[in-house]
């Protein structure tokens, strides 16, 4: 079930708090937060509560605070915060009583919207979005009235108290008031005075915010204190009873060192433009992302359609639209989880859809690897291989960044070791899988002479060197490794690990073929030759008698796990991981997501139908889909083999990671391979998009109720309509 109401106006949905419920507050300012895939703002509410974490981020604005944290997404100094006195009596959600509460996100424009009533009459409704039209604008609308009238104070400002989980990032903030600065009178609004905040980093970055608190109507009369990384406008107003009291605030952020000048020169014109001129001018950019965009399903209900805008408005809210030097984080520009760190997630998960309908994005997350190659280099020669090997977990400069220590080991009692950093190396494959991807639909050989080409043909050289001979049997094995199932460390070919490699070697022994000056001198390096050989070579676990793939050497041969139902459906992740210790749960045939499933549904011209209907069928079976990136995977991989059934139930699950029941599911931000993975299984398993030298190919498979579906895609730089019915594909 979806928790949050669903309203559908035309082909706009709202999603609405059923409730005001504080257990679900955090999930929900995660789920609701503004993103325009630069600035990312959590839907924290403007009246503080108790169960809160607030949260600004900024693509590509990492820190590291200390020799023993890791670099980390900044939590940002916030604006959002309004502190509230009516007559005296503060305006609180945790004191007085409410008569009315509701707070929604519109999915197709990005805006959140709140309105409370109190009982003693005060009403607040606010409305806030981040523009897609400047990237760096946060624009803010905050309305008061009361039925008594009376004395209003508003206290509101920037807040550079904010701290990631306790961890401050800037040593130096220098807060201030430009007196000279105004936002000049306009037809919506009236003047108000420009400050800022500088807050400088240890390693030299610096984040300049500018704002503004502009009143319609009449002027804003505040004063400004400063409280420690911290400062405040104060504004008092006398308002008639059942007046409207109106404030927009008008917020940069800005990491490029731009001048304040320059900002309160772009805050001015914001301010003459006004809260609703802006918010159109947001719309009309975000329109354009609509238009390509958008699915039209015949058949779907209200919750799926709302649940699917939901997932592309949050996709369209993660990615680098106008930069290369950042990639996406794992939660999105949501929240603090998994610090900010860039995974597989981004090239397996997010950026196929970017791929099918905005290729220009999908370049610009490939051109950050394409710098990433440095760290990448650097990761393999530290481990003693060649080429490149990119990071389990990077940030902004491509070097590892997964901590050492995680969760406690319920044994020990201690923080066990993290292995992915130091085993899981499967992304390396993973990264050139979406750069080929890109490759087929864009038909990009200017990228790929650029940049492709190097990164293709560094990463093969890696996966050469990665792999062991094994004499006795002639063939190359990939020896401790951890696949994307993270319950099982330490094996040996893993079956995904092993035939992405190859996917990865075949590709740099197809580029060698190619004669560009970096392409001869991996010639004549000898590595056509090195490349065949490995090819011949490399062990690629096939299926036995039962037509199981292996997922590595010793997983059939494990004991199976006889309560895995207790970890499947509860409502608590990992929960294997409060009974069994780690150690004991790698000697246990249980996964924690899809592996062997994923590489059949990424290879789908590998393997038959049967063998993937036999092998979906078995490793479910043991799969707690602890893992938010395992649900979606199922879904394709149903889809592809026709179990339209357990498609559309995995589907659905996969739509409720986010916007689902569970209450402590997506705190830290939501869920953004889960996201990228609902496009997936609609354009990849249900229309069964594939690609191909000839271009796309189509091999759909309907979920019983859905009649039609049709959408955009570019093919080789030109737009295309699909067009999908149960018996026909129309493609033009
Ligand atoms: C994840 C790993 C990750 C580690 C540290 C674990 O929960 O499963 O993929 O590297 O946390 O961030
Ligand atoms: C999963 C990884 C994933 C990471 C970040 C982990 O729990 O096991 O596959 O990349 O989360 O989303």
């Amino acid at each position: 079930m979806i928790y949050y109401k669903v309203e559908q106006q035309e082909d706009s949905f709202r999603l609405y708090e059923p409730v005001r419920n504080p257990e679900y507050n955090r999930k929900t300012e995660s789920v609701f937060a503004q993103c325009n895939g630069y600035l990312g703002v959590r839907a924290a509410l403007e009246i503080r509560q108790l169960d809160e974490s607030r949260g600004t981020f900024i693509g590509g604005f990492y820190h590291r605070a200390g020799a023993h944290e890791v670099t980390e997404l900044v939590n940002c100094p916030d604006v959002t915060e309004f502190r509230v006195r009516f007559n005296g009596r503060p305006v609180r959600l945790d004191c007085g009583s409410i008569n009315h509460y509701e707070r929604s996100l519109g999915t197709r424009t990005g805006e959140l919207v709140s309105r409370i009533n109190f009982s003693d009459g005060v009403r607040i409704e606010t409305r806030r979005f981040a523009s897609m039209h400047n990237k760096k604008l946060f624009c803010h609308e905050f309305r008061i009235s009361s039925q008594e009238g009376g004395a209003l104070e508003l206290t509101t400002g920037i807040n550079g108290k904010m701290t990631n989980s306790g961890v401050s990032h800037f040593d130096r903030i220098e807060a201030r008031v430009f007196e000279n600065q105004r936002v000049e009178q306009s037809a919506g609004g009236a003047a108000g005075i420009l400050f800022g905040m500088e807050c400088g980093c240890d390693d030299g970055q610096l984040l300049r915010i500018m704002t503004v608190c502009s009143a319609k109507k009449a002027e804003v009369r505040g004063s400004f204190h400063l409280e420690r990384r911290s400062i405040y406008e104060d504004i008092r107003q006398e308002l008639l009873p059942g007046e409207t009291w109106t404030i927009c605030r008008y917020t940069l952020y800005d990491t490029t060192e731009t001048s304040f000048e320059a900002m309160a020169a772009i805050i001015n014109k914001a301010g003459v433009v006004g809260y609703q001129g802006l918010f159109q001018r947001h719309q009309e950019v975000f329109e354009h992302f609509w238009d390509m965009a958008t699915i039209v399903i015949d058949g779907a209900s209200p919750e799926e359609q709302a649940a699917i805008q939901f997932a592309q408005y949050h996709l369209a809210g993660m990615v680098p639209w106008e930069s290369h030097l950042y990639s996406v984080a794992a939660k999105g520009l949501t929240g603090e989880g998994y610090k900010g760190h860039v995974f597989w997630d981004t090239e397996i998960f997010i950026m196929p859809f970017f791929t099918l309908m905005f290729p220009e994005v999908s370049k610009n997350l490939l051109r950050y690897r394409y710098h990433g190659l440095i760290g990448a280099r650097k990761k393999a020669a530290e481990y003693g291989y060649l080429g490149a090997m990119y990071p389990w977990e990077a940030a902004v400069t491509g070097q590892e960044e997964t901590p050492l220590y995680a969760a406690i080991d319920i044994h020990t009692g201690k923080a066990a070791k993290v292995w992915s950093g130091i085993k899981e190396h499967h992304v390396t494959a993973d990264v050139i899988y979406g750069l080929l991807y890109y490759w087929q639909v864009t038909g990009d050989t200017e990228f790929m002479e650029q940049y492709g080409y190097e990164m293709i043909l560094e990463t093969a050289v890696f996966w050469v060197s990665r792999a062991e001979r094994n004499g006795e049997r002639e063939r190359f094995e990939i020896r401790d490794i951890i696949g994307p199932d993270e319950y099982n460390e330490h094996i040996d070919n893993n079956a995904y690990t092993n035939y992405m490699a190859y996917e990865n070697v075949k590709a740099a022994s197809h580029v060698l073929k190619q004669n560009t000056p970096l392409i001869r001198q991996y010639q004549e390096a000898g590595w056509e030759g090195r490349f065949e050989y490995f090819l011949r070579h490399l062990y690629l676990p096939q299926p036995n008698e039962e037509q199981i793939i292996p997922q590595d050497d010793t997983f059939l041969d494990k004991k199976r796990l006889a309560d895995i139902g207790k970890y499947r459906d509860g409502d608590v992740r990992q929960l294997i991981l409060k009974d069994y210790s780690r150690m004991q749960v790698v000697g246990m045939q249980v996964l924690k997501q899809a592996d062997v499933v994923m590489l059949l549904v990424l290879l789908p011209e590998r393997f038959d139908d049967e063998t993937v209907k036999k092998n979906v069928e078995f490793y479910e079976a043991l799969t707690t889909h602890d893992s938010s990136l395992s649900y979606c995977v199922h879904a394709e991989a149903e889809a592809r083999i026709g179990e339209m059934e357990l498609a559309a139930e995995f589907f659905q699950k996969a739509l409720e990671i986010d916007l689902g029941e569970g209450y402590k599911d997506s705190v830290e931000g939501i869920h953004g391979a889960a996201i990228g993975g609902i496009l997936n299984c609609i354009l990849k398993g249900f229309a069964g998009v594939r690609t191909g030298p000839e271009g796309l190919m189509f091999h759909p498979h309907l979920p019983a109720v859905w009649k039609s579906i049709r959408f955009s895609v570019m093919d080789h730089g030109e737009r295309k309509q699909v067009t999908i019915t149960k018996n026909a594909v129309e493609y033009c």
